[in-house]
């Protein structure tokens, strides 16, 4: 055994992974240096056969477009050294190739300032599916299709002067032109290989349809330039365009190198369609064939990026869809859709516990149909509401279950986009079981109503009992909305006669019986709106609200002369049948007084109204009449 294995077996995994990783980034660094060394010796080998073979015409320059994928691709760290290998492999190449030194350090110059440049335009770009952004391909084609070459094309006629044999400008515009198509075509290659993009055109539905299509733009391409009689070249689109629509960028750009690879070498050996036209020499020939494919690019690029963002557009629908699904479907509240026209247009499973009904039942189903009918104007609102005010609206409301019964449930209403044209929005409904909850809410106001009932109602004759009217009363004091002053009114304090003589000679039940007549008659002599109540044994009070002096008098006499008019024998009584005294009290500014201070002075008047003999009506006010 190895001391180093020992040693490193030692060392606590964090440890090893600290101390290895200085050396694994410099593996990695060593690794991109001699990649980019040979790649781009290789390339600018080929771009340069290439060039011998079209006539010291260059139709498109691939070791650029490399050298760019490859120094985007990488992390920053890392792009120093693609650099470094560029500018060796390309000066390896140049003087292979029999150039002089200055010659090769000028072209590695400008194929330099071309990456460099475009490089710079596009920091953030990492892999060729962050270039298909439509705005970031835009700056791409600005950057590497016109502005990088642009650039490199003049730094490399003004460093060769003198050394192309062509005319400046010819050889400024064949520059510019090669460097355009192979930093278009070549980069996003380069980024999606070193990306590891590329796997997902093995993908088995991905490899057998892009084959196909590379198949058939070079089955016609290679149509198109083996003859020479027809000129047929726009014929290399349609299988173009196809290829753009159906495969992603890298596809499509092979496709591009593979329409340039027949065509170049089968025109330089003299056939295919451009010959048809009188082109003075081949450079004029090569650069039709190079505009040719700007235009052939200028179609199938923004084809496959729109294709791009659509199929990711799909992609998210499809996506949010199945996460809908997914969160509908497994929540305890139903969640529904409705339609513009009160249809249910999508139902979760889960109303199959709620409702009882498979939810495709309910599909194509009227809303209002399942809504109890006393809260279908609730419903209505509050859908209303969700629609003008474009809030979410909560509504409680019973729904009908499969066997008919009803079901309480509280759903939260939102409306959802709907098209300008609808009069109605569509909603989005969630329903949850209350069901148990309202009931036992039901129960427990029933409760509450019935104790209230017995605490505030007299047993013996119905009528309300001094609490009840104690705590009603003060109410008369407080103002109606709106004014500004509490009313005029009156307390009628009621005591019957002697009754205690009438207890003593016809017994307690009598007496009892002799109570209800009493309460009964002064109820039928008063309001509805009135306030009346038995305050304690024989004793009975009425309030009257909004009442003159003169109403109440005539009220209190009233009652009287009702209980006399009744003629009931009263053998204890000196009149000799039974008979009531009242005390009116009368206020025509209840906010100058408090209730208890009325009602002593109803007490005051009865008083006086027993003084005086009984069977009588005895009345004060707090203020004299005006
Ligand atoms: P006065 O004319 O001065 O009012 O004489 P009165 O006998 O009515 O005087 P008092 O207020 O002292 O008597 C009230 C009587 O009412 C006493 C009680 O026997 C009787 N009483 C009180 N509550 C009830 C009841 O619920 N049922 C019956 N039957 N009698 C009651
Ligand atoms: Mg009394
Ligand atoms: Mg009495």
């Amino acid at each position: 055994m190895g001391e180093g294995r020992f040693s490193a077996s030692t060392h606590s995994p964090a440890v090893e992974r600290a101390m290895s990783t200085p050396s694994i980034e410099a593996d990695r660094r060593l690794y991109h240096l001699v990649v980019a060394t040979i790649a781009s010796f290789c390339l600018v080998v080929i771009s340069g056969q290439l060039k011998t073979m079209a006539g010291e015409i260059v139709a498109v320059w691939i070791a650029d477009g490399y050298l760019l994928g490859h120094l985007m691709a990488v992390p920053r760290r890392s792009k120093p050294f693609i650099l470094a290998g560029g500018v060796i492999g390309n000066l390896a190449a140049n003087l292979m190739g029999d150039e002089s030194l200055y010659v090769s350090l000028s072209f590695t110059a400008g194929g330099m300032v071309e990456v460099c440049a475009a490089a710079w335009l596009l920091p953030w770009v990492r892999s060729s599916k962050e270039l298909i952004n439509p705005k970031t391909f835009l700056r791409f084609v600005f950057a590497a299709g016109a502005l990088a070459p642009l650039i490199s094309g003049l730094a490399a006629v003004l460093l060769l002067q003198g050394v192309f044999t062509t005319h400046p400008f010819s050889s400024f515009s064949n520059w510019v032109i090669s460097a355009s198509l192979g930093l278009v075509i070549f980069t996003p290659v380069t980024l999606n290989i070193v990306s590891g993009e590329w796997r997902s055109l093995l993908e088995p539905g991905n490899r057998i349809k892009s084959l196909a299509l590379l198949g058939l733009v070079g089955c016609v391409t290679a149509l198109i330039f083996v003859q020479t009689t027809q000129s047929v070249l726009y014929w290399a689109l349609p299988p173009l365009a196809l290829l753009a629509f159906h495969a992603e960028l890298s596809t499509v750009l092979l496709g591009i190198l593979l329409f340039i690879s027949i065509a170049v070498p089968l025109t330089v050996r003299g056939m295919g369609p451009l010959w048809l036209t009188p082109f003075s020499d081949m450079q004029q020939r090569i650069l039709a064939l190079q505009v040719f494919t700007v235009a052939a690019l200028s179609v199938a690029l923004p084809i496959t990026v729109m294709q791009v963002q659509r199929n990711r557009l799909v992609g998210l629908v499809l996506d949010g869809h199945r996460r809908f699904r997914q969160l509908a479907e497994h929540s305890d509240e139903v969640i529904i859709q409705l339609a513009s026209n009160g249809e249910f247009q999508y139902v979760s499973p889960r109303v199959r516990h709620i409702l009882g009904h498979e939810p495709h039942e309910l599909v194509g189903c009227q809303l209002e149909r399942m809504v109890h009918e006393d809260d279908w104007w609730r419903v209505k609102q509050a859908m209303t509401v969700a629609t003008t005010e474009h809030m979410e609206e909560s509504v409680e409301y019973r729904l009908r279950r499969r066997d008919q019964s009803f079901i309480w449930v509280r759903s939260f209403i939102a409306a959802m986009p709907a098209e300008p044209t609808d009069e109605h929005a569509a909603m989005a409904f969630t329903v949850r079981d209350i069901n148990a909850h309202v009931l036992s809410e039901h129960r427990r106001s029933a409760e509450e109503e019935q104790l209230k009932q017995l605490a505030y109602v007299d047993s013996l004759t119905g009528l309300g009992n001094r609490r009840y009217f104690d705590a009603e009363f003060k109410a008369y004091f407080q103002p109606a909305p709106g004014t500004a002053a509490a009313p005029e009114m009156a307390v009628l304090y009621i005591d019957v006669d002697f009754f205690k003589k009438y207890n003593d000679i016809y017994g307690h039940p009598a007496g009892d019986e002799c109570l209800k007549t009493v309460g009964n008659n002064i109820k039928r002599a008063i309001r509805e709106a009135d306030l009346l109540a038995r305050y304690g044994g024989e004793e009975f009070i009425v309030a009257l609200s909004g009442c003159s002096y003169t109403v109440a008098v005539e009220a209190a006499e009233r009652i009287r002369a009702n209980i006399e008019g009744l003629a009931v024998a009263h053998e204890g009584s000196p009149l000799g049948a039974l008979t009531l005294s009242i005390g009116v009290a009368h206020t025509s500014e209840a906010e100058t007084i408090n209730p208890s201070e009325l009602l002593e002075l109803a007490d005051s008047a009865l008083y006086e109204a027993k003084r005086l003999g009984r069977n009588q009506v005895f009345h004060r006010r707090t203020l004299e009449a005006t």
